[in-house]
């Protein structure tokens, strides 16, 4: 229903001393009718971008378009309630002495609506979020999850064109956490409603969003979809971040155009793409997932040979720890079934079409 354009946003809580601003020069472009989730470590400046977006912060600089209208600048500033937006927090903030349906209609009675459009307002959206037969609960009778619905409710009632969610899932169980994001991205499809989602939980980000934007220290890091940020970080805060990563130090072989061929932790040969401007003898950091390493138990001529030094079974996968000749260890997912002793001599092989090379590691973990 709406777009959403940040351009240099920057906000810092200690004006004029030498401290880190909250965010930095933050650029983000915001496609109508996406899903669009902001994330990074607690602190990252997930909380504070979205509160400018909204309105309860003022930037310091930047500004913010929604639909090619200037809603923030230096000097003017739209208040919260004319920008059509609703917000959802962790901790629901409903109204404990209100019934499900007060709590709802509140929204809806400051507009002065008609009593029966006012009635079949309510109705549809208690049925979007599944509340329909509750209306006349009072919050301290329904669930953690129940009652963030109700919050969602609320702020869906009014028809925003932007809705703005701060860890709404955070404080549910493990269970409910997971059938409430099928609900918010099944919600967010029915709507059309544009969805700005924060979180710190990276299998959150990755389960819901269209794109992502990966924050660390108030700056933005990469913005792409999951499969992108995944599979394609920008750089090894990125990797690091997006689940479980070997990084591994590792020094150019030789370049051929965008593709090279890198030397792993000693011994381990790698053929993958590389960033431009990579030389032969370049010091380099690859990336590695987990479950783009195979272990068996004969050599072929690509593969390396590594001792299992630890396992661990975890239901539906197995992680082992394989040491290499070289003393590097790598951390390796595989299925279930395939069944490695601690001890055993294994051979290993890398899907190199799923590795990332990053250059300048050292400067580059200075900066994180
Ligand atoms: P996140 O939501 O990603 O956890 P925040 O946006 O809440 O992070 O905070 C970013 C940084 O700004 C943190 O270092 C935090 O301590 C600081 N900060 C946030 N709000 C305030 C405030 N009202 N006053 C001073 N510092 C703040
Ligand atoms: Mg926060």
């Amino acid at each position: 229903m709406a777009s959403i354009t940040l351009k240099g946003l920057t906000k810092s809580f200690n004006a004029g001393d030498d401290a880190p601003a909250a965010v930095t020069d933050l650029d983000l472009d915001i496609k109508d009718n996406q899903f669009i989730t902001l994330l990074g470590p607690s602190g990252c400046g997930k909380t504070t971008t979205l509160r400018m977006i909204a309105g309860y912060i003022v930037p310091d600089k930047g500004t913010i378009h929604v639909d090619g209208r200037q809603i923030s600048a230096p000097g003017n500033v739209v208040p919260p309630d004319q920008r059509g937006m609703g917000m959802v927090f962790q901790n629901y903030a409903v109204w404990p002495h209100k019934t499900v349906y007060e709590n709802v209609v509140f929204g809806l009675k400051l507009r002065k609506l008609p009593s029966a459009q006012m009635k079949k307002k309510m109705e549809e959206t208690l049925a979007l979020v599944n509340l329909t037969g509750l209306e006349a609960r009072y919050p301290n009778e329904l669930s953690g999850g129940q009652q963030q619905r109700v919050a969602l409710a609320r702020s869906l009632v009014v028809e925003p064109g932007i809705l703005l969610l701060d860890e709404p899932l955070s404080n549910l169980d493990a269970k409910l956490r997971e059938q409430m994001r099928v609900e918010l991205k099944r919600l967010q499809r029915r709507t059309g409603i544009t969805f700005v989602y924060v979180t710190h939980d990276q299998a959150e980000a990755l389960a819901l969003s269209d794109q992502i934007a990966v924050i660390h220290g108030g700056r933005l890091q990469q913005y792409g979809t999951p499969q992108e940020v995944y599979a394609r970080p920008a750089n090894r805060v990125v990797a690091d971040f997006m689940g479980l990563v070997n990084l591994v130090p590792a020094k150019v072989v030789s370049v051929n155009g965008r593709t090279g061929t890198v030397a792993a932790a000693g011994d381990l040969k790698i053929d993958l793409a590389v960033p431009d401007g990579t030389k032969s003898g370049d010091n380099v950091e690859v990336s590695i997932r987990p479950e783009n390493i195979r272990l068996s138990t004969t050599a072929n001529g690509s593969s390396t040979r590594a001792k299992i030094s630890e396992r661990t079974f975890l239901g539906n996968i197995s992680e082992y720890y394989a040491t290499l000749d070289s003393g590097q260890t790598l951390r390796v997912q595989t299925h279930p079934g395939q069944v490695f002793a601690v001890g055993d001599t294994v051979a290993v092989e890398i899907d190199s079409t799923q590795c990332s090379v990053f250059r300048n590691p050292a400067s580059a973990a200075a900066h994180s």
